[in-house]
């Protein structure tokens, strides 16, 4: 298995988004003439020379199996069984939606912290080490947080993380279990980011998604990778993700097209269709006014782990939705809730309300014709819906409590067939 991971090292430098200006593999973020944000460059012919689909998936089952295409140098980065999470093919959902061929990439059960994060994670604290840092540290609209606190703790680095204070309980639970540092910030996480921009340039820190993130970002590629291999190295047609700040959303594209540049599947398009939620959209605002610029909102959601008012990538990923045919739709917060419903009942999956927000606005792309029932659709589910048990509490069913003798059990299990009935004739009616 080790040998599978000595691969020579592929990435060569950082560009510019915006120009041509070029820097050296450093802990830096941003472009020093355009203010541009940084992305990690390859040498493709590089990575053709050492990959093939069989070295692949000879590989360990993580994320690492595609180590050529990501920017860390060690011969063992940090793994925790990240990534290789399953692909499920739909049957009930599709049937429900009317789709032919649905399929669910679930990060929900992604190791070690049930979120998509910890492929970045992974990919940004094996760079961190790499150049030198000692403290890691984020600033987190949840899930990110549980994900630095665990592979910091995996990976023995000390870590301070930034959260707004108001976050769920199990967001904020599920990181101090690691006992990192925690700062809960009175303001929201744009506010936070802020914060932690100022901390990164004075501190020396590694923040992940700061002075960290053309890393940390590339480790989203890895969504798309899995699902080209997974679906027996063939593209879908078409892809609906969430978006916060849109850095995942524009690194499955990144990462499809990387498969395609080296040979590993045939080019094909790819439409890339973006979820927000409603009650923080402004990508899908500028999406559906025709802008090629994104203003920021202040954040009003239940959707907290994607309430990114102003999103770094946001203008990036408006391009990719506009020039692969997809598009960017949002979901009201009674939209998303009953999201949850259609996603557990049908698949028994428990989505968080990112994935929710992506699941209700899959149904409304169908709806509108957005989606055509032939296409074989792929949609993400980025996180675990245990963590965030109060956005749907009230709105589920309530045990039936029964005493422990036969007949007690007879009488509860005749009511509630007569209320299933009851309900049967309301909607009949
Ligand atoms: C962070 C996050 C996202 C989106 O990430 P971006 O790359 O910032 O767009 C989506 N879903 C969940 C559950 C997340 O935690």
């Amino acid at each position: 298995m080790t040998q599978t991971l000595s691969y020579k090292p592929t990435f060569t430098k950082l560009v510019s988004k915006e120009g041509s200006a070029e820097y050296p593999l450093k802990a830096i973020h941003v472009c020093e003439e355009t203010f541009a944000p940084l992305e990690v460059a390859y040498d493709y012919e590089a990575i053709k020379a050492q990959v093939s689909r069989e070295k692949i998936a000879q590989g360990p089952n993580s994320i690492w199996r595609y180590k050529p295409f990501l920017p860390v140098e060690s011969e063992n980065p940090i793994d925790l069984g990240t990534g290789m999470t399953p692909l499920i093919k739909s049957n009930r959902l599709a049937r429900r939606l009317g789709l032919k061929h649905l399929y669910i990439k679930n990060d929900a059960v992604n190791m070690p912290t049930l979120s998509f994060k910890d492929r970045v994670v992974s990919v940004a604290l094996t760079r961190a080490k790499e150049l030198g840092f000692t403290t890691v540290s984020c600033a987190s609209t949840g899930n990110l947080a549980n994900s630095t606190a665990a592979i910091a703790a995996h990976a023995g680095l000390d870590c301070c993380v930034f959260i707004p204070a108001d976050l769920e309980a199990g967001k904020i639970l599920g990181t101090l279990i690691y006992n990192p540092t925690v700062m809960a910030v009175k303001g929201n996480y744009d506010q936070v980011n802020r914060l932690c921009c100022e901390i990164a340039n004075t501190y020396g820190w590694g923040f992940v998604n700061i002075n960290l993130r053309p890393y940390y970002s590339e480790g989203s590629k890895t969504l798309a990778f899995e699902v080209a291999e997974q679906l027996g190295w063939r593209l879908p047609d078409h892809i609906v993700a969430p978006l916060a700040s849109g850095s995942l959303f524009t690194k499955i594209y990144k990462g499809f097209q990387e498969f395609v540049k080296v040979g590993l599947v045939e080019d094909k398009p790819v439409r890339c269709s973006g979820a927000q939620a409603e009650g923080c959209a402004p990508i899908a605002k500028a999406f559906k006014e025709g802008r090629d610029f994104v203003a920021p909102v202040k954040p009003n959601t239940i959707a907290k782990s994607i309430a990114i008012g102003n999103p770094a990538d946001g203008i990036y990923a408006l391009e990719i939705a506009r020039k692969t045919n997809g598009y960017i739709e949002t979901a009201t917060d009674a939209e998303i809730i009953e999201g949850i419903k259609l996603l557990a009942e049908t698949e028994g999956i428990f989505t968080e309300t990112a994935g929710r927000s992506t699941i209700a606005v899959l149904k409304k792309l169908v709806e509108s014709g957005r989606i055509d029932p032939e296409e074989t659709v792929v949609v993400y589910i980025t996180g675990n819906g245990l963590k965030t048990q109060e956005a749907v509490q009230g709105y589920l069913c309530e045990p039936l409590v029964i005493e422990p003798k036969l007949e007690s059990f007879e009488r509860a299990l005749e009511r509630s067939r007569t209320l299933e009935r009851l309900e049967w004739q309301q909607v009949i009616v």
